[in-house]
């Protein structure tokens, strides 16, 4: 007998698959039945230079956008656009213009080295690029070029007529085709671009707008309008789609180019903050930091973290320190669409536990052994069915086939468990990616760049354990005969080709790499041994 752990929350209902419609169709259609969507409210504020977009103006905009890109540049549905750029206001309304057009969106972390974006380039096929004149220079030349979003050009791009209108009602875009191209390293190996379609993306905001107007039916009060504050990044997986979300859920979103604690706290305090999706590290800066009790956060609500593992104490801590702000924990992966288990404002109490499945979600529990589904309280490896789990990985149908199989389960490649009550909990990550803070840092990059160094004989990379980020990438390196290469080194000549986040931090040299028959690198030992020499350091 199989053992799939279903869903406990109420099933949202999606379109019928076979209606062509985009995930910005779908979300401008859910915003239009939002009392205070339309006008005045304000959707973006970028709060390094105070300035404001409301709803109104932020439409206009998309379509001016996009209704230009289809005219002047003959951008169409089946295109890639990349896109390497901070935080702004332009970016949100480039995704949904993007989205509009049926054209696939692909964003970049900005710090990226040239050597990362031609490997990311090289996987989704782009035929045009979008960035600021701050990281443009370390895009390849393109079949489309580069479209600066900070020149006056762009300017004109959105704030142009809107006459072409029906232009963009021509367009014709199905539930099947790709939405985004995101980058994860999924369990192994080096990054790789997750394909999300429209279908993805609607059935995730579907779920969450279900969620959102059961619990809005429950409350007898009104509630101040919902106000945002994203230090998320808007290329990864868990900014893009609370993008999405807040945008259908006519929330404000208060956005930062550059993240900086205070400047946070200042504009928590200025723009009335209620709510803040974060990673783990922030918590624990906000559980730490005296600097919080300079400014008025009595605005704040909720805190949602997710992206990586969040202490249990650390979230006592904060809840100690904020008896008035709810803290909850999500969890998800690219390449399952973003959330994947999640908890409602009631189950907050549950610390230690990444909440229950999401709407629409099965889940299994694997032994990873014997490949048998296991019950309540035991652990295995967590695989996800669902409608937002990726179509795969773009251009590598044997690193899908490796990750979905043939039932279209995902393989996470985390230890986990549930519950008899449906709450899933995270022990452990079995495949072999480093979450610096929440960002993900790819061993098998680091170790390929410093196999290429001529005093290198052999090198292994792996997560060691640190309080503020949560891991930090560690090397393991054989230096070659007669070599005396050392730490500073090795971690110099690595940050030089990446981008600061996947930096080597610590390095160990050793004889050997220890290795399975097969030649596969014995992780788990070299992290054993890692911990026991912290220890001892
Ligand atoms: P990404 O694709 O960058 O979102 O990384 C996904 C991975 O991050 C998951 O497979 C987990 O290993 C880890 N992760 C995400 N959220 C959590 C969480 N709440 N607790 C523990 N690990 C998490």
């Amino acid at each position: 007998k199989t053992k799939i752990f279903h869903s406990l929350r109420p099933r949202a209902p999606l379109p019928p698959p076979s209606q062509p419609l985009s995930i910005a169709q779908f979300c401008f259609s859910l915003l239009q039945s939002s009392p205070s969507a339309l006008g005045s409210t304000t959707v973006l504020i970028d709060s390094s230079t105070g300035r404001r977009l409301c709803y109104s103006e932020f439409l206009d905009q998309i379509h001016s956008l996009a209704v230009t890109l289809r005219t002047s540049t003959s951008l169409s549905k089946g295109h890639v656009a990349f896109i390497l750029a901070p935080s702004s206001l332009q970016v949100p309304v480039l995704y949904f213009a993007l989205l509009t057009l049926g054209v696939t969106v692909s964003p970049a972390n900005p710090l990226s080295s040239e050597a990362e974006i031609a490997h990311q380039v090289r996987l989704c096929k782009p035929v045009i690029a979008f960035a600021p004149s701050s990281t443009s220079d370390k895009l390849p030349a393109l079949p489309f070029g580069t479209i600066l979003i900070d020149s006056p050009n762009f300017l004109s791009m959105i704030s142009g007529s809107r006459t072409d209108i029906d232009q963009l009602e021509r367009v014709q875009v199905s539930q099947s085709d790709p939405a985004a191209i995101l980058y994860s390293s999924g369990t192994t190996g080096r990054v790789k671009g997750v394909v999300l379609t429209h279908g993805n993306l609607i059935a995730l905001i579907a779920g969450f707008f279900h969620l959102q107007r059961e619990s809005d039916q429950n409350q007898n009060q009104p509630q101040p309008q919902p106000v945002s504050m994203f230090t998320l990044p808007l290329f990864h997986v868990f900014g893009f789609f609370m993008l999405v979300r807040a945008v259908t859920m006519a929330e404000t979103l208060v956005l930062m180019g550059r993240f900086d604690f205070e400047s946070m706290l200042r504009a928590v305090e200025k723009y009335r903050v209620t709510y803040m999706p974060v990673s783990p590290p922030l918590v624990v800066a906000l559980a730490k930091s005296d600097l919080v009790n300079k400014y008025d956060l009595s605005s704040l609500q909720l805190l949602g973290s997710g992206g990586a593992p969040l202490g249990k104490e650390v979230a006592e801590h904060f809840a100690d320190k904020f008896p008035n702000v709810m803290i909850v924990q999500g969890y998800g992966l690219t390449e399952s669409g973003g959330g994947a288990a999640g908890m409602t404002g009631e189950e907050s109490q549950q610390h230690g536990s990444v909440g229950r499945l999401a709407g629409n979600m099965e889940a299994k529990i694997v032994d990873p052994v014997t490949g048998e589904a296991l019950p309540p309280g035991q652990k295995g490896e967590l695989w996800l069915r669902g409608p937002t789990i990726m179509k795969g990985y773009v251009g590598d149908d044997n690193a899908t086939a490796e990750t979905l199989d043939s039932e279209g389960w995902l393989k996470t490649g985390d230890l986990c468990y549930f519950d008899s009550d449906g709450f899933l909990y995270i022990v452990d990550r079995l495949k072999e990616l480093i979450k610096y803070k929440a960002y993900q840092v790819p061993p098998a990059e680091l170790e390929h760049l410093l196999l290429s160094h001529p005093e290198i004989a052999d090198a292994a990379v792996i997560p060691y354990p640190d309080e503020e980020a949560g891991q930090i990438p560690m090397a393991y390196v054989v230096r070659k005969p007669g070599s005396n290469i050392g730490e500073a080194q090795v971690i110099g000549f690595i940050a030089k080709q990446v981008a600061p986040y996947k930096k080597i931090r610590r390095v160990s040299f050793v004889n050997s790499i220890p290795k399975s028959p097969a030649g596969k690198i014995l992780r788990r030992e070299l992290i054993t041994h890692a911990i026991s020499l912290g220890s001892s350091r």
